[in-house]
């Protein structure tokens, strides 16, 4: 069956989300302050999860629907519909509890993977190292066993939401003789844990989601390694797979789309004849990124690993984004500097997408000899 073709089962999935939502979805505006914005987020969650409606996609023995592929395309849909505000912590639920669920222990399924649906414990992600980002195969955070314990020592950089977090998904280096991305391992690190420190790096807009961590002599016990000692690498791999997957690109498609109309909205109002054709442009790249994502979603889904499709959507998207927010500033004039208003925000949040998950120079290359076969550089 085609990815956007619904059945009567597909129907009746909506219909039970639609009837929950409206009992359910808040009425109140998301606080702007971060600690308010953070309560009311994970309320939010957490009733979600009392109606097993956030994780749909994880396996019902863990609290979710097994949603097929059209079901989460409806979620998704029905989520943007209504405008539903963000869970805290989608790292924990779209990227953690999968990398659990296929690689954790028995012992670190049945600890860890219960809080997170309804976001009672938060998860943050270990991996860039201030020398080690796009090549991140060269980190350097080092584990070495002593007695009954790693020892965790090292820095890690951009790490969002660490400052709330309860847990860290941390890469370290357990092997230095090996072949780099043969000597990597997957923790699973406390926050609590002595010797943990980190510094809020400020952003553009103001806020500080992001931090510096810093490891010193961590203790972790080694129940807590996330499959294989030194086989952390497909655990990576799987975890990216999921930043360029299905999910993301549909509610992407979702957003570019909105962007791409309320930008039309926007043109109306300023009426800056100079920009039309760009206006118009804008429309145009947000309708194709909208079919190319329905064409491969069925692609993306039943991969394994991310296909290279994934990283030319990944790649598109990012940039018709920067263009669009671009684009709204640009009729906005001096207002837009001034407003404080969501185009503000969504432009200069804008800066960071053509890094995060894949930076646009390193998807080029990836598309250039995965996708079209083209000598190495
Ligand atoms: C919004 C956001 C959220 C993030 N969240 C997290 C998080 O929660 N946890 C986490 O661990 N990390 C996170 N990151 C970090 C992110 O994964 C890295 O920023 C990204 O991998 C790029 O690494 P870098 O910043 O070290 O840049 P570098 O790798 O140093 O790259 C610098 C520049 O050099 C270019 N470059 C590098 N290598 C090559 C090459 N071989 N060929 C051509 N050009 C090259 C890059 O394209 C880039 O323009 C986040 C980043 C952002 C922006």
């Amino acid at each position: 069956m085609h990815a956007f073709a619904h059945s009567g089962e597909d129907e009746a999935f909506r219909s039970e989300l639609c009837a929950w939502l409206a009992a359910h979805l808040p009425a109140e505006a998301v606080p702007e302050a971060e600690a308010e914005r953070h309560r009311f987020l994970r309320a939010w969650q957490r009733t979600l999860a009392a109606g097993r409606w956030v994780g749909v996609h994880w396996p019902r023995e863990h609290g979710g629907r097994a949603a097929s592929l059209q079901e989460q395309i409806i979620y998704t849909e029905e989520m943007a519909r209504v405008r539903a505000p963000a869970i805290l912590d989608p790292i924990a639920v779209n990227i953690v509890g999968p990398l659990l669920i296929r690689y954790g222990s028995e012992a670190q399924r049945a600890r860890l993977l219960p809080p997170i649906l309804p976001g009672d414990e938060v998860w943050c992600l270990g991996f860039s190292e201030p020398g080690a980002g796009s090549d991140l195969a060269s980190l350097r955070c080092r584990a070495e066993r002593d007695g009954d314990a790693w020892v965790v020592s090292g820095q890690k950089v951009w790490s969002s939401k660490a400052h709330i977090a309860d847990w860290c998904l941390l890469l370290v280096r357990t092997d230095s003789d090996a072949v780099k991305h043969r000597g990597i391992s997957c923790l699973a690190v406390d926050m609590r844990s002595p010797g943990i420190t980190w510094r809020p790096l400020v952003q553009l807009s103001g806020r500080s989601e992001f931090n510096e961590l810093f490891l010193d002599e961590v203790r972790v016990p080694p129940a807590n390694t996330i499959g294989p000692v030194n086989g952390g690498w497909p655990l990576v791999r799987a975890a990216l797979a999921h930043e360029r997957g299905t999910l993301w690109a549909f509610e992407f498609k979702i957003r570019l789309q909105n962007a791409a109309q309320a930008l039309v909205d926007l043109y109306r109002r300023r009426g800056i004849g100079a920009l039309r054709q760009d206006v118009a442009q804008a429309y145009i790249e947000a309708q194709i990124f909208a079919a190319h994502t329905l064409r491969i979603l069925p692609r993306l889904h039943d991969a394994a690993d991310a296909p290279p499709e994934a990283a030319l959507q990944k790649l598109f998207g990012s940039e018709i984004q920067q263009r669009t927010c671009e684009l709204a500033m640009a009729l906005l004039g001096p207002d837009g500097a001034l407003s404080g208003a969501a185009w503000q925000e969504a432009y200069l949040y804008s800066r960071s997408v053509t890094i995060s998950s894949g930076t646009s120079e390193i998807l080029r290359t990836l598309l250039a000899e995965r996708a079209l076969g083209l000598p190495r550089g």
